[in-house]
């Protein structure tokens, strides 16, 4: 059960909920959602009556959980979160669209690619400074210089910036010019990374690990929410199966699933997913009719000369391509693009 204090509670009303708990041998943690103080019954609290709770003085409501996540499930918001990033959102009903390179490589690349995804429709422009490579002997990315780019290439477009947070003691570079902070793959268990993007209010991106369940992306998810920052998108990536073929099956299901359990937005990263940049567009028109809230799409000028994730990158003439295909759909499943007018879709019916 959660208990969530009115904006302006004392400090003696928090006290006094808390006094009560503890005499009913119960364990407490307090958290802030949206400056709130939300006190969380630790454990099993199916036996404590909410009635006990809900009429003392500065409590707003008394929520019961069922789930083991409970800020990032419908039990605590039944509506869909909005993420706001920088002015542009994340969720609702358009489609959150995000382009560009797997890595910053340098000046010319990350200027034209941004250019050509913007021209193209994209909003925000990615590209990863801190690279988390399967080899040390890799590409690990052009890291504080990598930054910089990114800086001018949004001074330069207007895109928003969404670009890896690799460790805690980056962070700070990196929330200076990104505008999403992305938490990849093999980070979505790194607890004291979730906790420290948690103390900010800088939006996140968060990508489901490699072998990670939906419950254990949504208990990550969690960490963060846990800490008081509330603008969390999360990103199904594709996980490791038995298939060889492709680089990971792009996990189609968890974006119903993630829908019924969680209000937090989704995206679908195809790229990634797939691994294969002829079935990247396939897998993005599928993650769109499955429900996600928007696109990850790698996208680089001559994928044939990329630093990393080159196989899997569409060109920009392909970018645009992809763009056209998800302006048919999105009206399908009743949604626009973000920053596009609704195409006029009405055709006249024709008389019997
Ligand atoms: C990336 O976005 O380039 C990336 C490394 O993704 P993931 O963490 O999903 O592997
Ligand atoms: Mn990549």
């Amino acid at each position: 059960m959660l208990i969530v204090m009115k904006p302006n509670a004392t400090e003696a009303e928090i006290a006094e909920i808390r006094k009560r708990l503890w005499g009913m041998g119960r364990t407490t943690r307090e958290f802030p959602v949206d400056s709130r103080v939300t006190i969380s019954i630790l454990g099993d609290s199916s036996g404590v009556d909410p009635d006990l709770f809900s009429t003392m003085a500065g409590v707003d409501e008394t929520i019961p959980i069922y789930k083991p996540f409970r800020l990032a499930g419908r039990d605590f918001r039944a509506g869909n979160t909005v993420v706001d990033v920088a002015g542009e959102l994340i969720g609702g009903n358009s489609l959150a669209i995000i382009a560009g390179p797997c890595s910053v490589e340098n000046r010319d690349q990350l200027l034209r690619t941004a250019e050509a995804v913007k021209r193209r429709g994209a909003r925000f422009l990615r590209g990863g400074a801190y690279k988390p490579r399967t080899s040390p002997y890799a590409f690990q990315g052009l890291r504080e210089e990598g930054l910089a780019l990114l800086g001018e290439a949004k001074a330069a477009t207007g895109l928003r910036i969404v670009t890896e947070v690799k460790d805690v003691a980056t962070l700070d570079a990196v929330a200076e010019v990104a505008d999403m902070i992305q938490v990849g793959a093999r980070n979505m268990s790194n607890f004291s990374l979730l906790e420290a993007v948690g103390e900010r209010s800088k939006p996140v991106l968060l990508k489901r690990g490699i072998s990670a369940t939906i419950e254990e992306l949504l208990m990550s998810a969690e960490y963060i929410l846990a800490r008081g920052n509330q603008n969390v998108v999360l990103c199904e990536r594709g996980i490791r199966t038995f298939e060889p073929y492709t680089r990971n099956t792009l996990d189609l299901n968890a974006i119903p699933v993630i829908k019924k359990l969680s209000h937090l937005p989704v995206l679908v990263d195809p790229s990634h997913g797939i691994g294969m940049w002829d079935g990247v567009t396939s897998m993005a028109l599928a993650g769109i009719a499955a429900g996600a809230d928007g696109l990850i799409i790698e996208v680089h000028h001559d994928p044939s000369v990329a630093l990393s994730d080159g196989q899997q990158s569409l060109k920009p003439e392909r970018f645009a391509e992809l763009m056209e295909k998800v302006r048919r759909i999105a009206p399908i499943v009743d949604r626009t693009i973000a920053g596009e007018h609704r195409p006029h879709t009405h055709r006249p019916v024709p008389a019997d």
